[in-house]
């Protein structure tokens, strides 16, 4: 049977993914499709058991449903597992399906080269901090702070890890100099979203690197202030296609074009996406 895949969300009309995955399957020269499956609410257990009876090779899965899906699946891999939640789930040769969480290894993967002593700042601690902070840890750093409006939230992610130390947003924004690596993890700056910075940034190091994961528009009001300091700035598509690019091998043994991918959205999808 020729091999398919799907991606499940609410809503899923907008999704990249179908379109990011057809072209490297194209690419590749692998039979098989992808497609956008808009899963009603109440409906989960019922779409997973659907997924799995139509023999679906493997899928992504996104909002509202990555933490939700984890009792309706064979297993979930230990890293999946800490982070409570699941963006990826593959099939096994003996028909099981498993549970993997490739958005925070795509985010770090984005970043390019960077090193394990660099000493990150992580603005946010919703769902998506969470799997970046969990790879952080996975891959061997030790340096984390993460900032947080609400404090006590950064705090039970810090405590969990044990690698990371929780601030408010006010002390992250004081101490801006000693950090490497600054990332941008709230929906501040989305389009259609509040415009206002988490932080300010004129204590920035001069070399440091700015990543913020909100990819539309492409360059945040963050990304923007960030580049009046002349630093490294890396918008969110990378983290998008990385942790896509992450699934794709899982499911086909084989690592897609991520630059080309990178380049074909930043075209498809215009240079800053929507204005808001
Ligand atoms: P989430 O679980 O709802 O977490 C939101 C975080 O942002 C929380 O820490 C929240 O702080 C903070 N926050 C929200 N509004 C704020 C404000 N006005 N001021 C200061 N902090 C605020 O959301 P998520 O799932 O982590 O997603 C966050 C963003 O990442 C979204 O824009 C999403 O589109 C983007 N994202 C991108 C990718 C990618 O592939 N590039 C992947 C996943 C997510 P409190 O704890 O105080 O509420």
């Amino acid at each position: 049977m020729k091999k398919w895949f799907a991606v499940i969300g609410n809503p899923i009309s907008h999704s990249l993914s179908p379109n990011m995955h057809e072209t490297w399957l194209k690419q590749l020269s692998i039979e098989a499709s992808y497609i956008p499956i808009q899963v009603e609410q109440d409906h989960l257990e019922q779409a997973v058991k659907s997924l799995k009876l139509l023999g679906c090779s493997g899928w992504n899965v996104t909002v509202p449903f990555k933490e939700e899906i984890i009792p309706f699946l064979d297993e979930v891999d230990d890293s999946a597992k800490g982070i409570g939640a699941v963006n990826t789930v593959v099939k096994t040769l003996e028909n099981k399906y498993i549970g993997y969480n490739t958005d925070g290894l795509g985010f770090i993967e984005s970043l390019g080269s960077i090193k394990s002593d660099h000493n990150i700042l992580m603005i946010g601690a919703g769902g998506a901090a969470r799997g970046i902070a969990h790879a952080f840890k996975s891959l061997g750093f030790t340096q984390l702070t993460i900032a947080n409006r609400t404090l006590e939230k950064a705090k039970v992610l810090g405590d969990e890890l044990k690698i990371g130390q929780a601030v408010t947003l006010e002390e992250a924004e004081n101490t801006l100099n000693k950090f490497d690596i600054v990332v941008q993890t709230t929906p501040l700056g989305m389009k259609n979203n509040d415009a206002s910075l988490p932080i300010k940034l004129n204590l920035l190091k001069g070399n440091a690197i700015v990543a913020d994961i909100v990819y539309n528009p492409l360059v945040t009001p963050f990304l923007e202030e960030a580049k009046k300091y002349n630093v490294q700035t890396i918008n969110g598509l990378g983290m998008l296609v990385h942790q896509g690019a992450l699934a794709f091998s899982y499911w086909n043994g084989v690592k897609p074009d991520t630059n080309g991918m990178i380049q074909q959205l930043i075209e498809q999808i215009g240079g800053n996406y929507v204005n808001r």
